[in-house]
């Protein structure tokens, strides 16, 4: 089977590996109908991380069920389901509390990567949710959303207290941060304030709910946001970047007393201690437990009332992964999705 492969910085393949087979009593094998190439694909490809040896890429998908193991009781052969990054058992103390991304269990869902034709997930009971049934095809590219993009940006407007009565700011327009203002109208906010220089982002944003959109960045867009909040900050930040300016710049945005739910996976960031203790923020983030929101997410997408899909703006079979990965990487594209059939 055909599945994409990191072989150094900036090189990607499309080669034949084996087909995977159940390893554990746990696994299940999916046939993919689609995945996505994932904004923290980027920091190995970029070379930021290390590639030491050729990798199978990706962990955002939706298939259908081929194979289970002897274990697995919750999903079928011949069903669709979405799956998300790591794979828990949805059973012990921490994924009941609502954390399955810190699952005791925890492990990559898809070991060999899920930009392929078939993958292996683990712990296919806790980790996969069937959708009620078939998917229409227009309603493909969100499912596979709900897989990251989407369970993301509705962990960090929760994690930020996305609701009622809150001005909610948005540091980040890449999928994560167009999906954290769609969680944020969902959740009822009053005001959400896009940060983004990206006209076609900023229009995307306003369709997925924003209200205001600031261009500015830094001190600036730190500024920026205490003008339209009355110089008080916004009550809920939303960081869906991971870098030292754009977390330095949410948690200036926060209010005192406010929440900054962060996503963006962090590199080299380091925050003052002292800033911190002097901000009176709540700092709530880390990677989202996606499979808490799941079935809440399946329902709004097969019930039509959200569409989160759209941050795909580029749609490509797998065999041209090398290309999608380049459209991301300059940026010319929100997200890619890949057609596995
Ligand atoms: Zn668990």
């Amino acid at each position: 089977m055909r599945t994409v492969v990191l072989t150094g910085p900036g090189s990607i393949a499309v080669e034949s590996r084996p087909e995977p087979r159940i390893i554990e009593p746990t696994d299940a094998i999916l046939r993919v109908t689609a995945s996505c190439i994932c904004g923290s694909d980027l920091w190995p490809y970029r070379g930021i991380e290390p590639v030491t040896q050729p990798r199978g890429m990706g962990h955002e998908y939706v298939g259908i069920v081929e194979e289970v193991g002897s274990q697995v009781q919750t999903v079928r052969p011949g069903e669709f389901v979405v799956g998300s990054f790591f794979a828990s058992d949805n059973t012990c103390p921490t994924c009941r509390a609502g954390y399955q991304s810190s699952c005791v269990q925890r492990q990559a869902a898809a070991p060999d990567g899920a930009q392929a034709e078939r993958v292996r997930i683990t712990l296919a009971d806790g980790t996969l949710v069937a959708t009620p049934g078939m998917p229409a095809p227009d309603l493909i590219p969100s499912l596979l959303a709900a897989s990251d993009v989407l369970g993301t940006g509705w962990f960090a407007a929760v994690a930020a207290e996305a609701g009622p009565g809150k001005t909610v700011a948005v540091v980040g327009d890449g999928a994560v941060g167009l999906l954290g203002v769609l969680a944020a109208r969902e959740l009822g906010a009053d005001r959400i304030i896009a940060m983004s220089r990206h006209t076609d982002r900023q229009a995307l944003a306003r369709d997925f709910g924003a209200t205001d959109i600031v261009e500015a960045r830094g001190d600036a867009g730190v500024e920026a946001i205490k003008d339209l909040t009355d110089g008080l900050g916004a009550h809920s930040v939303i960081e869906a970047v991971g870098t030292q300016e754009a977390m330095q710049q949410a948690l200036r945005s926060t209010r005192p007393g406010g929440h900054l739910g962060f996503v963006g996976v962090a590199h080299d960031v380091n925050l003052s201690g002292e800033e911190l203790f002097f901000s009176h923020v709540h700092v709530h983030g880390g990677p989202a437990p996606v499979r808490r929101f799941l079935p809440d997410l399946i329902d709004r997408i097969w019930t039509r009332q959200i569409d989160p899909g759209r941050v795909f703006d580029l749609e490509l079979p797998l065999e041209r992964a090398a290309e999608g990965y380049a459209a991301m990487d300059e940026r010319r594209a929100i997200k890619v999705l890949l057609r596995a059939e």
